[in-house]
């Protein structure tokens, strides 16, 4: 029987409870427990599908093609069997969706359909359905304790709690203990209130994970345990650390798994942290160090680009190498020209939505290639490495996609009902492009030739990734591309481009799948490795520094 560990949130959002979540994981699979992971949203939105990452960060896509909450992400980059896509990721929108759906086919014979018992109970089976076989399955609730939206989550859980029994469930509270530092005090009173709150719904916390900038003296250890009636050792000081691959042993250190498995009546073998360990150890000795530029939208907001990023930091724990990123707005490239680009040892154009920055995207591209600067491209990175590639070296003007001119006369990536269209008339699909055109979404097989870059860096010819995107690259043109030099390497099944590469670069190469979606940091990724071993080259003067036409 599955037994559950419930995290709540206290006092502010944005303490890192996802993380805590995910280490939390990490330990408890580190003493031989099979975990599930699951994230309720409190918002209503069905899901984050459609909000902006202004509001809500990365979308993250699963296996099966869920656009989720960002904190999944976290969830399998710590854990190895941690989500299973649909079932692992519901919001207030979605629960409301299922019930009212119910009630519209008649499904509660008549009954007045209510928060308690008809909400609730939908929670608590969508739950058990995202719970699956694990031994244990932590359940985040997204919020801050006393918000209006989370009250239904809260309610189910602590009724869990009630019908599984104190020895399957465990509550998990996260706070903030700031320090004012005009008096140096360390202040205990935002979390006795964000218990207080928590209690007075029925829940008493079992285990306190606090957040602060030190680690907390004994002393306000104590004084917290008293006030909140929870076990002074289950007061646990999450003081904040220079490297997120560092929490796991911290957790550890001061015995959280051990509480939970002591609640949950385990029995369990120690707990082998020598994976996150080694982790650390290649963070903390790299043997060079480079500077790579990511070029997009939203640079200000780093959250929107989480996966990529870690991903990349991945790449960096495998070479050894310490990755540092400098974001760049597209816009400024527009307005400034790529000259803050020199310095770069290699550059990345991420996924993207709307044509804000189009142009110096496109301009980054081609720095890159002339200059043979290592590229990665995902997705739109990709997509505006086939526009520059069929500007520049197929003489094709003004091409574009066709998500940023309908008109263009030479539409390189469509929509694919664009350009399977005898007539190529884009006009009498504009309705369709405007928001529609299927999301192509989730894991998918994808062949790579044999002996290109992309081969040779995955070691296979089959490969399965991830995908959420609209537009592809245009197979009527794929011919007059290729003369170029540029090579198609991966195709999908169904025979549209996956990967890119032009051969007679040091290092370019793009995808328009999410390769960052499946990276974490003990196995790394094979192209995040391939591409900073190449910017280390780059950066080491191995690398010719102009691309040998
Ligand atoms: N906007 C592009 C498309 O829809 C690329 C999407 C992405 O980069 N995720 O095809």
């Amino acid at each position: 029987m599955t037994s559950y560990v419930f995290i709540t949130g206290g006092v502010v959002s944005s303490l890192g409870k996802g993380i805590t979540s995910a280490c939390l994981g990490a330990i408890l699979e580190a003493r031989g427990l099979t975990i599930s992971m699951i994230k309720l949203d409190p918002y209503i939105n069905v899901d984050p599908g459609t909000m902006s990452p202004f509001q809500h960060g990365e979308v993250f896509v699963t296996h099966d093609g869920t656009e989720t909450d960002l904190d999944l992400g976290h969830y399998e980059r710590f854990v190895r069997t941690a989500t299973g896509g649909r079932h692992s990721n519901y919001t207030t929108g979605r629960i409301y969706e299922s019930v009212i759906g119910k009630e519209r086919r008649g499904d509660y014979l008549g009954a007045t359909v209510q928060v308690i018992p008809h909400i609730t109970d939908e929670i608590k089976q969508s739950i058990k359905k995202g719970a699956g076989n694990a031994d244990i399955c932590l359940v985040e609730i997204g919020g801050t304790v006393g918000d209006i939206e989370s009250l239904p989550f809260l309610e189910a859980i602590r009724q869990m709690g009630i019908e599984l029994g104190h020895d399957h469930v465990v509550y998990v509270h996260l706070t903030l203990v700031p320090f004012i530092p005009t008096s140096s005090e360390i202040k205990t009173k935002p979390t006795q209130h964000s218990v207080k709150e928590l209690r007075s719904i029925g829940i008493q916390p079992d285990i306190l994970v606090c957040r602060s900038e030190q680690p907390l003296p004994l002393e306000q250890r104590k004084k917290i345990a008293l006030f909140t009636n929870v076990q002074e050792k289950a007061v646990i000081s999450a003081y904040d650390a220079d490297d997120l691959y560092k929490i796991p042993a911290m957790m550890h250190e001061q015995g959280l798994d051990g509480i939970v498995a002591k609640q949950l009546g385990l029995d369990l073998p120690e707990a082998d942290l020598s994976e996150w360990e080694a982790i650390v150890e290649a963070k903390q000795n790299p043997t060079s160090e480079v500077n790579v530029a990511m070029v997009g939208k939203y640079m200000d907001l780093k959250d929107s680009y989480i996966s990529l990023v870690e991903a990349l930091m991945h790449g960096g724990i495998h070479t050894r190498t310490r990755v540092n990123i400098h974001f760049i707005e597209s816009r400024d490239i527009e307005q400034q020209g790529t000259d803050r680009l020199r310095t770069m040892d290699g550059i990345v154009v991420p996924g993207g939505f709307g044509d804000r920055g189009i142009e110096g995207k496109i301009e980054t591209v081609r720095f890159a290639r002339e200059n043979g600067i290592p590229y990665l491209g995902i997705c739109l990175g990709m997509q505006v490495a086939v526009i520059e590639v069929a500007r520049n070296l197929a003489g094709l003007e003004g091409a574009m996609s066709t998500e940023f001119n309908k008109k263009t006369p030479h539409p390189v990536v469509a929509l694919i009902t664009e350009w399977q269209t005898e007539s190529g008339n884009i006009e009498q699909r504009d309705e369709q492009s405007e928001m529609g055109g299927t999301m192509r979404l989730g894991a998918q097989e994808i062949s790579l030739k044999e002996g290109t870059l992309a081969a040779t860096s995955y070691g296979k010819t089959t490969i399965e990734e991830r995908h959420r995107h609209r537009y592809e690259v245009n197979n009527n043109y794929r011919d007059q591309l290729e003369k170029t030099g540029l090579r198609f390497s991966g195709l999908s099944v169904d025979d549209l481009v996956e990967v890119i590469e032009i051969p007679n670069h040091p290092w370019f190469l793009a995808s328009q799948f999410h390769p960052e979606f499946t990276s974490n940091p003990r196995d790394g990724h094979p192209l995040f490795i391939g591409f900073i071993t190449a910017v280390r080259k780059h950066h080491e003067g191995q690398l010719p520094k102009v691309a040998e036409a």
